[in-house]
């Protein structure tokens, strides 16, 4: 196809606004899905995408469209919507000339409407501002049509309306789409650039790596070279999506589609990479490439200590699809053998998670989130901590944590509570602007440590749900953070060590102290549980002893019902983990780690 008969596009969205049901309708009108074939959320192939309708890994498809007797190619790419996977949604940007800003009529912008329109138009994509939902009674079309043009400039009237749903102005769209958005440009001559923007595992195929070429053509049969690791590959097929794939005889400018190399791992095809031709390749590289970092960590162990060789195979399997994913093992006194993983977010560690539960029926526990701080010992040496116990001893002289620009937009009745939250999680108001009469966006720079464990559920229930969040990283700062360890008869159980705020020590230090207390059975002697910062002590609870003798009640009799009681306990026992001399049950430091 012709670059001047081409049109790539994608549609952002704050979650739940409707971006997979618009893409559903547009296969459906364009005819590339036929309605028997029409499912929901067509593009979300993974099972726990469709169960929780948000799309994970973005997609892209070939559809054609017909305005004034010519034939256009339109290639759509939906894009994950979640903070998380910004750096998905950027790569997806960088792949299109334009963007469908969609927003619930019902709804309004929300914080990652404003943080992918602005990502959009970091890339110079033209805007196609889009309220969708106007099927639904509680829609407000007037209201928020107003909104979308004060933001992004232009005429309320220009504010497309369209039920996804319905599919109520979807072709109008369509066709907007092909006057509005410009056709690609490139240089045909020129040596072959094609950009990753998405490569997905496929146990059949190897992996799948989704491209937009730049410059030249790639052709089946090509050795292709990839940019940044200079590896090497032969192209066994080339095609596009159209949803199902079509081989095809190469890709030119501007043109959108897949590559099969047969590798099998998905780092070896990593997204925002430069594909290039390797007998004449480009001289440099295209813009944009960075390695996800991970920015939370977890420690995930099986509750069964027979599962492990399963969860490591696992953790492989899932890696060969998720390059963000990575993992180490570790060992815990309290949970047995383990890996230390890394995640862009929690819902990445979420979805991992659900993943590995569901997908290889492991039943999992995960410490609480960490975030990596840098430790720096008085001996000037500086290391990365992820995991609290491994915080370094003897003297420190420099922690320094990593901090995010959080935008939060809100109906203006909840500002006060939520600066209330924000403060108590030592975020530092940056400002505030309004958005239609009664919608603020307040941006805070915050600790990443202070929002990974529960600020967003806190966030929630404060502003009965309306509030929305995102956020970006925002480089680090030095700060006053100790390491708080938990003791039982002075043995440290290193799955409950944090690093927290110095002011927030004695808090945390008390709260599992207590929690511990009600945990653990009475012994045969007396446990004291105590909370320190290095050999301070700072919060105690004792569990006073007992003298347990399961035998007593049984009267000398009854040999067989001994029998079974003493085998009993020694079932019990398996599930006991030794802490010094203490026994403790791992059902117990299951329920500390996940609080109340
Ligand atoms: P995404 O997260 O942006 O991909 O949103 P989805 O397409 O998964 O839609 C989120 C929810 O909104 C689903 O329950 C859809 O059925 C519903 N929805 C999407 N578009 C419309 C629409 O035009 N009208 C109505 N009434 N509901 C819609
Ligand atoms: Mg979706």
């Amino acid at each position: 196809t012709q670059p001047a008969k081409i049109r790539n596009f994608c549609i952002i969205a704050h979650i739940d606004h409707g971006k997979s049901t618009l893409a559903d309708r547009m296969l459906q009108i364009t005819g590339i899905v036929d309605d028997r074939s029409m499912r929901a959320q067509y593009l979300d192939r993974m099972d726990i995408e469709r169960e929780r309708g948000i799309t994970i890994k973005s997609q892209a498809v070939r559809m054609p469209w017909e305005v004034e007797g010519q034939t256009y190619a339109l290639n759509m790419i939906d894009t994950p919507g979640h903070v998380d996977f910004t750096y998905e949604v950027s790569r997806s940007l960088a792949a299109c000339e334009g963007a469908i800003l969609l927003v619930d009529a019902a709804q309004g912008i929300e914080a990652q409407t404003l943080a992918n329109l602005y990502l959009a138009m970091e890339n110079d994509l033209t805007i196609i501002p889009v309220l969708n939902k106007i099927d639904l009674p509680a829609a407000d079309p007037e209201k928020y049509a107003k909104e979308l043009a004060d933001l992004i400039g232009g005429k309320p009237e220009d504010v497309l309306r369209v039920s996804g749903k319905t599919g109520m102005g979807v072709a109008e769209l369509l066709d907007l789409v092909v006057e509005k958005i410009p056709a690609p440009t490139g240089d045909a001559d020129a040596p072959a650039r094609a950009m990753i923007f998405d490569s997905v595992y496929d146990a059949y195929r190897g992996v799948i790596t989704y491209v937009r070429v730049i410059d030249g053509m790639l052709k089946p049969r090509q050795r292709i070279q990839m940019m940044s690791t200079k590896a090497t590959h032969e192209l066994i097929e080339i095609g596009v999506s159209s949803p199902e794939p079509i081989p095809s005889q190469g890709l030119g400018v501007g043109e959108v589609g897949y590559l099969i190399t047969g590798v099998k791992d998905v780092r070896q095809s990593k997204v925002g990479d430069t594909v290039t031709d390797f007998a004449k390749p480009a001289s440099q590289a295209l813009p944009g490439y960075t390695d996800p970092k991970a920015m939370v960590f977890s420690g995930l162990y099986p509750i069964d200590g027979s599962d492990y060789p399963v969860l490591r195979e696992a953790l492989d399997k899932l890696k060969l699809s998720d390059a963000s994913l990575n993992y180490e093992p570790e060992t815990s006194v309290a949970l047995g053998f383990g890996f230390r993983c890394g995640f862009l977010g929690l819902l990445h560690l979420e979805i991992i998670t659900e993943r590995l539960e569901r997908e290889f029926g492991l039943d999992l526990i995960a410490t609480a989130p960490s975030v990596p701080y840098e430790v720096t010992t008085e001996d000037k040496k500086t290391v990365t901590v992820t995991n609290p116990s491994e915080y370094p001893t003897g003297k420190i002289t420099r922690v320094s944590e990593p901090l995010v620009r959080a935008g939060i937009l809100t109906p203006k009745d909840y500002v006060g509570t939520i600066m209330e939250l924000c403060q108590s999680r030592r975020g530092n108001l940056l400002g505030m602007e309004y958005f239609g009469e009664d919608r603020v966006e307040m941006k805070y720079e915050i600790p990443l440590g202070e929002i990974v464990f529960d600020f967003f559920d806190h966030l929630k229930s404060r502003t009965q749900g309306y509030a929305s969040l995102d956020y970006e990283e925002a480089g680090e700062q030095d700060s006053d953070l100790v390491k708080v360890d938990i003791l039982l008869q002075g043995e440290q159980v290193d799955a409950f060590s944090a690093i927290v705020h110095k002011d927030k020590a004695y808090a945390y230090g008390l709260m599992m102290t207590e929690r511990l207390k009600k945990l653990i059975p009475r012994q045969q002697f007396e446990v004291p549980i105590q909370a320190a910062i290095g050999a301070r002590i700072i919060a105690r609870e004792t569990i006073s002893a007992i003298r347990k003798d399961v035998l007593a009640k049984c009267y000398g009799g009854d040999i067989t019902r001994k029998r079974k009681l003493l085998e009993k306990q020694k079932e019990g026992k398996k599930r006991m983990k030794m802490v010094g001399r203490v026994e403790v049950p791992q059902e117990a430091f299951i329920a500390a780690l996940q609080g109340d």
